[in-house]
């Protein structure tokens, strides 16, 4: 048996023919939302058969969720296989309606997926880190994650969520099956959602992030940057030893043009490692020549981490100092911060009965 959802339009219409059929079949399960194969009523009565003999499209289960105060769900899902992973739901923006009642803004979403069951980077501030590598997930259960959340909170159809592959895992430690899932997502048949609206989030995995770059999928890059000398960088995370500042870099020199502007740079804030004015200087030089933005996140101490969380006054002057050097930069407070909120939180404290 296969997952239907592992399978772009192109590839499902090799097995059902007349390939029309496949479009039918992704409209069914991305905008009609149907549980079975009985219910795609526009197929023949063989074909659903022959498919439900062939295929499954299971929903996620739901182990454990949490909603913040700020409005945001983060979920474990259990996987076929009963492995576990995290995906959050996080409101954006609240539906604006004007005195008449009239919605005059729509509601936005971010979808943050998970796109491996465990991570092999080993960063030090990472509590997925800590339980290693387990497996990759397949596109179809990281378009899953997407499908399954604006199902479970009744999100419209028509209402495009933004995605951020920056749940659990490498993403380009997976890249075929992210690149796969890229596509899923991007079909007009399906979700819809256009590249522009999906970041991959990296650890910094220079060789890949050329190779995504000539794979001219249209989505949007964000570095884990989080230290501005290789020596420090290394301790924080070891890949850094594999692929240093300079390779990263230089990588992203090479990305297509269009994408390149707009390359967003990770920055996790640790209290008195980190967040140096000096600190802030040597970014401001690595960048020069790069379009970046940057983002600010507030470190979120976890059990047994020996990083703390940063001032605020230090976040604020770091954030200064770039925006006095025209570098676009932002503060990030970490949604969910009551629910566990760095990515990986919740599967631990789940698994130690917290
Ligand atoms: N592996 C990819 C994507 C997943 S990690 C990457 O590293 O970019 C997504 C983000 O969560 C990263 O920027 C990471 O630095 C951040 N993160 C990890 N642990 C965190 C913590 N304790 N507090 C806040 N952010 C954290
Ligand atoms: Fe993996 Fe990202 Fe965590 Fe590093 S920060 S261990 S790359 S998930």
């Amino acid at each position: 048996m296969k997952n239907l959802l592992d399978f772009t339009k192109d590839e499902l219409g090799e097995f059902v023919k007349p390939a029309f059929r496949a479009k039918q079949i992704y409209e069914w399960i991305y905008k009609k939302n149907v549980d079975s194969f009985d219910e795609m009523l526009n197929l023949p009565k063989d074909l659903r058969q022959d498919l439900s003999q062939n295929f499954y499209f299971d929903p996620l289960k739901v182990v454990k969720s949490e909603k913040s105060k700020d409005g945001s769900i983060k979920y474990l899902f259990a996987l076929k296989d009963g492995k576990t992973i995290e995906s959050v739901l996080l409101p954006m923006k609240d539906e604006e309606r004007a005195d008449d009642g009239k919605i005059v803004s729509h509601a936005r979403y971010t979808v943050c997926v998970s796109s491996q069951v465990g991570c092999k980077m080993g960063c030090s501030f990472c509590l997925t880190a800590k339980g290693g590598f387990v497996r990759n997930l397949t596109a179809g259960e990281i378009v899953e994650q997407v499908h399954f959340i604006k199902k479970i909170n009744k999100i419209p159809y028509e209402r495009r969520v933004n995605i951020v592959y920056m749940g659990m895992g490498e993403p380009l430690n997976n890249l075929e099956n992210v690149a796969k899932a890229i596509k899923i997502f991007t079909d007009n048949d399906g979700l819809a959602i256009s590249p522009r609206r999906q970041t991959v989030s990296t650890s910094g995995l220079s060789s890949q992030i050329k190779k995504l770059g000539e794979m001219n999928l249209g989505v949007l890059l964000a570095i884990s940057l989080h230290a501005v000398n290789d020596e420090l960088r290394q301790e924080l995370m070891p890949i850094n030893k594999a692929y240093n500042i300079a390779s990263i870099m230089d990588a992203i020199r090479e990305f297509p043009s269009d994408m390149r502007k707009r390359v967003m740079f990770e920055y996790l804030m640790m209290h008195s490692v980190n967040d140096s004015l000096k600190d802030a200087k040597t970014l401001v030089k690595l960048l020069h020549g790069i379009k970046a933005k940057v983002n600010l996140i507030y470190f979120n101490p976890h059990e047994g981490s020996i990083y703390k969380r940063p001032l605020k006054e230090n976040m604020e002057k770091f954030r200064d100092f770039l925006q006095s050097k025209s570098v676009t930069c932002t503060i990030r407070e970490s949604k969910g911060i009551d629910i566990s909120a760095a990515c990986g939180q919740l599967k631990e404290r789940s698994e130690n009965k917290i």
